[in-house]
């Protein structure tokens, strides 16, 4: 018989050699992971799980990912779980016998539905007892859950939940729960889950040998590995069965680009002027394109134009919101392209007076279902990258072929598709004008890119660098921060929060990290707007992965649920705050000043948010330009 755990806090579990490997596995170990805060605990505690499965039953590996982030489908493809509290509140009634008050009173008691459901269950006697909850059983009712569509829908997905919590024991409820609201949060992000994948594939096929720098030598390149074919074809049902038969070493022959599948931008780093771009690039030949402020836009054409796929900043497949886009695309290929896939932005157009409009203006344009004739808010594409050409993928070339190939498969049309403007030159006087030029253009500055590095996806880049005109003086960018809690207004804002405590993400430690109060700068409506947003994300308890400090201790907590973008007057180390704590002050973190919200970034998750290393290294810049403005003013 397989077995699986062996420390205090996990039972030990049996089950048959080959047989589908039990939900409890699973259960125990998001249990244990919940209770450390410790990222190479987490990673162990996964890495010992996937052994388990990989020996036992390697087809549960992939049901077994995707509880783990939580998901139950790729990103692009639009299944999603998120099954509301009323239908599990019903759900958790009839599996449990309890009626529904009682459900809510511990709900308003504990503020954890997944904490109702374990409580329920254990003082609920069953006629007979159902066969134990597999993995696999699991993600298969999680699909068909996420997938029921159409009028009686809401009672089929009750039903299926029923079934799934009669059969669960013990802590399993819990996380059945929490994971049909797609709030697992036990502190468990994604890099974690690949690289517990990349360490437990590799022991499972190589074991481990004497030589422990050796071996911890083959597990980091092992993750490189897993980590760089995830962030190039983000969808575990190519990662696992590539991994599963081929093993890290050669995984990047068999999971790469592939159309259908869109990868996350290749982001860039903020700068404060023309003199720092041209000192990190002294080395490097660069161009400079306008930064548009639009919504990304990656089209996927396939089939010599036939099909048209676009794709978010998040991976979300928006063709529905884009049939306009998707019409024009087909007519504008060159003869010899039969398959193409292009990053692009698309922004707010103005055809009479063949100008473009702000961001503000494509925000109102509707999202889903979108007919040809109802479209009020008219766009154009521009086109900045091209990263698949007939059956080639691209992202390993350099921009200038990147962008002749861009060029050669495309035509431009005005306010339909165009290429993004650019300009090639090292002269300070020239550059600073083609700033200025891209401003009264309405985007929002200049980025400027190497020309000789490939593509990477996901990756916030040292070869792209962004040139914000309205850059605060020495920090050079706005911020995306996530509201983590909240102060109850008093006055005039009594009923809607007053003011809100705002985090960071370190995706080194995953813990979010805060930074700011903001408490300023909201009209009435948009503070009620925001409590109306942010109120279903209370939380009874702060996440265990969260850092702040009792000096600064918010009325209500949140799930990290929203990003918003702060523009801030400056950074300065904070004995309350703890962003980047440990990066530039060995204990004290670093905090933002006089934050305004500009807006909601609908298009951003909350591990999008800015990082702690962003934070540390624009500190580190302000303190350089405070310095040559100091000498400067010395010398005048
Ligand atoms: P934001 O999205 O708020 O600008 P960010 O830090 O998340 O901030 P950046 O690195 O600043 O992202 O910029 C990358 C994004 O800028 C891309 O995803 C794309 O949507 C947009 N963009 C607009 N014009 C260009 C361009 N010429 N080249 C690359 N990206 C561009």
């Amino acid at each position: 018989a397989a077995k699986y755990g062996k420390d205090d806090f996990q039972k030990l579990i049996t089950w048959k050699e080959g047989a589908p490997v039990p939900y409890a596995l699973l259960a125990d170990t998001f249990e244990a992971i919940a209770e450390t805060t410790k990222r190479l605990e987490i990673v162990a505690l996964l890495v010992s799980a996937f052994r388990a499965v990989l020996a036992s039953h390697p087809a549960s590996l992939l049901p077994t990912v995707y509880l783990c982030v939580n998901r139950v489908a790729p990103a692009h493809t639009g299944i999603e779980l998120g099954i509301g509290e009323a239908t599990l509140i019903k759900a958790l009634c009839e599996a449990t016998g309890k009626n529904e008050a009682s459900i809510k009173k511990a709900y308003e008691g504990s503020g954890d539905l997944g904490v109702v459901a374990v409580g329920a269950r254990s003082t609920q006697r069953t006629m007979f007892t159902p066969p134990p909850l597999t993995i696999a059983s699991v993600l298969k009712s999680f699909r068909d859950i996420a997938q029921t569509a159409g009028s009686k829908s809401v009672d089929h997905k009750k039903g299926m939940i029923v079934k799934m919590l009669a059969a669960a024991k013990g802590n399993e409820a819990g996380y059945i729960v929490r994971s049909l609201q797609a709030k697992l949060r036990i502190g468990l992000a994604e890099q974690s889950v690949l690289v517990a994948l990349a360490h437990a594939v590799q022991l499972h096929r190589h074991g481990a040998d004497n030589d422990t720098g050796r071996l911890a030598e083959r597990l980091e390149a092992a993750a490189q590995v897993v980590k760089q074919a995830y962030s190039e074809c983000p969808s575990y049902d190519i990662l696992i069965p590539a991994l599963l038969e081929h093993g890290t070493a050669d995984l990047p022959q068999h999971c790469h680009f592939t159309p259908g599948v869109p990868v996350k931008p290749m982001l860039a780093k903020p700068t404060t002027g023309v003199g720092e771009v041209l000192e990190k690039f002294t080395d490097s030949e660069f161009t400079v394109e306008y930064k548009y402020d639009g919504e990304r836009a990656q089209v996927h054409v396939l089939d010599g134009g036939k099909t048209v796929h676009i794709f978010s900043r998040n991976s979300e497949n928006n063709t529905p919101k884009y049939p306009d886009i998707v019409a024009r695309i087909r007519p504008l290929l060159k003869p010899h392209v039969r398959s193409i896939v292009f990053d692009s932005e698309a922004v707010a157009y103005d055809h009479d007076k063949k100008k473009i409009l702000p961001f503000q203006v494509l925000s109102t344009r509707a999202r889903k279902d979108v007919a040809v004739g109802d479209i009020k808010v008219q766009v154009v594409l521009f086109a900045f990258d091209c990263l698949f050409l007939n059956g080639e993928s691209l992202l390993h070339k350099p921009l200038t072929e990147r962008r002749e190939a861009l060029y050669s498969a495309l035509e431009t049309r005005e306010g339909e598709l165009q290429f993004a403007s650019f300009k090639t030159s090292r002269d300070v006087e020239e550059l600073e004008s083609f700033l200025t030029e891209s401003v009264e253009a309405g985007t929002e500055g200049l980025i400027v890119k190497t020309l000789k590095d490939t593509y990477e996806p996901s990756k916030r880049s040292s070869h792209w660098l962004k040139l914000k005109k309205d850059y605060m003086e020495g920090v050079g960018d706005t911020f995306d921060v996530v509201p983590l809690g909240a102060f109850y207004g008093k006055g005039k804002r009594t009923g809607v929060f007053g003011a809100y405590l705002l985090g960071i993400y370190d995706p080194d430690t995953e813990t979010y990290q805060t930074i700011s109060k903001l408490g300023t700068g909201f009209s009435e409506e948009q503070l009620g707007q925001l409590a109306d947003a942010m109120r279903p994300h209370i939380i009874q308890q702060p996440r265990t992965f969260y850092r702040w400090s009792d000096a600064l201790e918010p009325d209500v907590w949140f799930d990290p649920a929203a990003v918003w973008e702060v523009k801030a007057a400056d950074l300065s180390i904070s004995p309350v705050h703890k962003a980047a704590a440990g990066l530039v002050d060995p204990s004290k973190g670093i905090s933002i000043r006089f934050p305004r919200l500009i807006r909601v970034r609908e298009d951003k998750s909350p591990e999008d948010a800015t990082s702690a290393t962003q934070v540390a290294e624009m500190f580190s810049n302000q303190a350089v330009i405070r310095r040559q403005q100091a000498d400067k003013a010395k010398a005048d």
